[in-house]
């Protein structure tokens, strides 16, 4: 049984094979919300009770909920649009003589598992930017066809590879994409199907895509597999709490920022100043000055939400024993002393008081300690906008693969933390005690 949110996620994820068609999918739910889209350009003139969204270049996306009052702080979530893939290099192919192979041409994007790339049938999807009547103007592209594969070498020719095997970019991960002259250009095929002609292409981001199907496995129906569960499941979570929410007397705010799988360090990673930006012209457009958007501060919540590494089947030893998760066993807190991940027991208590009142179960995460981990969203947010953080996840195994695995009873955990926290406000006294409102 697949259930009506696994189901709904599964679909959000064929939805959005690229962080632009992310961005476009979730642009698409919050407009049937009543968000209206904002233009960075154009003045920003928000109203109370208003609901509005921008995204910047196309991959990151910032919404916000504003109360009918005054607002006493923020209450945000941060989730990534972007997963670990091959991008496609400005010629994308090579040019092959009748009887040859046709080759994509592509290099890494993100820390992936290469082997898992290699016998799948693979798509490609992405953005090309053309010009119409003087406008560059940019239009997304699905190739959603079984256009290549990138073939293992046979064991009999590499007899140790079982043993390990170092993959080459450059060599090993090269897709195949047709044979001879008739394989048709790539870029022709995105052409075509964005309605322009080949000619009129001036740019594209392009990147292949797994086109492995999400399902349900598992005897007890208990694994939900799919491509992108990092870090779809948690920005599908994230928004669905963000929509259910009641009002609360915070701007509520649910960001999704692309670059995170290579350090969040562009003009819409969560390493720009984008969520700050953000957070300050809002507002100022509410007529608040300086001393008012640092109250706002004092006051506000963010959950970096990026999935965790579940205790291994196969590798229990690599966990630390005694703060591993494990699937379907709930909201997972990340924890790491270098900062790595934001959660302190601030941020803990305040989460779990959430998840109390959603009667959500919590578990814990930290690395074995003489293994170094990942990072991600909230301790880079938080150098722009410093406010309390808590970094979760949904337990997940395979990380980084192209085909990942998770529980298929912890998306509804999320999706209820995330909606009462949505619906409440932090508030600190002037003993410095927080209390949630
Ligand atoms: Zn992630």
């Amino acid at each position: 049984m697949l259930g009506t949110l696994n189901r709904r996620l599964l679909e959000f994820i064929a939805a959005s094979p690229s962080p632009f068609h992310t961005v476009d999918t979730v642009s698409a739910l919050l407009e049937q919300d009543g968000f209206m889209r904002l233009c960075a350009a154009a003045p920003w003139q928000l109203q109370p009770g208003g609901r509005y969204y921008f995204t910047v270049n196309d991959s990151s996306l910032i919404a916000l909920h504003l109360p009918e009052g005054t607002p006493t702080g923020f209450t945000m979530s941060a989730a990534h649009s972007d997963s670990p893939t091959f991008k496609l290099k400005e010629h994308p192919q090579s040019s092959a003589a009748a009887g040859a192979y046709v080759q994509l041409q592509t290099e890494r994007y993100g820390g992936m598992l290469m082997g898992s790339w290699l016998d799948r049938p693979l798509g490609v999807a992405g953005r090309v930017l053309v010009e119409k009547g003087g406008r560059v103007i940019s239009r997304l592209v699905h190739l959603d066809q079984d256009l290549a594969v990138i073939p293992s070498v046979a064991i009999h020719m590499n007899r140790s590879v079982n043993d390990g095997y170092a993959y080459n970019a450059a060599v090993d991960t090269l897709p195949l994409y047709g044979m001879g002259a008739d394989a048709p250009s790539l870029l022709a095929l995105a052409a075509e199907h964005a309605g322009v002609d080949e000619k009129e292409i001036l740019g594209h981001d392009l990147f292949l895509t797994c086109r492995s199907h999400g399902t349900v496995a598992g005897s007890d129906a208990s694994l939900l597999l799919s491509p992108r569960l990092d870090d779809l499941s948690c920005a599908f979570g994230c928004l669905e709490g963000f929509l259910n929410a009641d009002s609360s007397t915070a701007i509520t705010v649910y960001g999704l920022f692309d670059n995170e799988e290579t350090g969040s360090e562009s003009k819409q990673g969560a390493a720009s100043t984008l969520l700050r930006d953000t957070l300050r012209r809002a507002a100022f457009s509410l007529g608040m000055d300086e001393e008012g958007y640092q109250r706002l501060l004092a006051n506000s919540f963010l959950v970096s939400a990026d999935n965790a590494h579940a205790k291994h089947p196969n590798h229990p030893e690599l966990a630390d024993p005694h703060n591993a998760p494990v699937l379907n066993g709930g909201i997972v807190l990340k924890y790491n002393a270098n900062q790595r991940y934001t959660t302190d027991g601030v941020s803990a208590a305040l989460m779990r008081t959430i998840c109390r009142m959603a009667e959500v179960p919590v578990q814990v995460y930290a690395n074995r300690s003489d293994m170094v981990g990942g990072s991600t969203l909230g301790s880079i947010a938080n150098t722009h906008v410093p406010v309390r953080t808590v970094d979760i996840g949904l337990a997940q195994l395979a990380m980084h693969s192209a085909y990942e695995t998770m529980g298929s009873a912890d998306l509804p955990y999320l999706v209820d933390a995330m909606t009462t926290l949505y619906s409440k406000a932090l508030c600190m006294d002037q003993e410095g005690g927080l209390s949630w409102v």
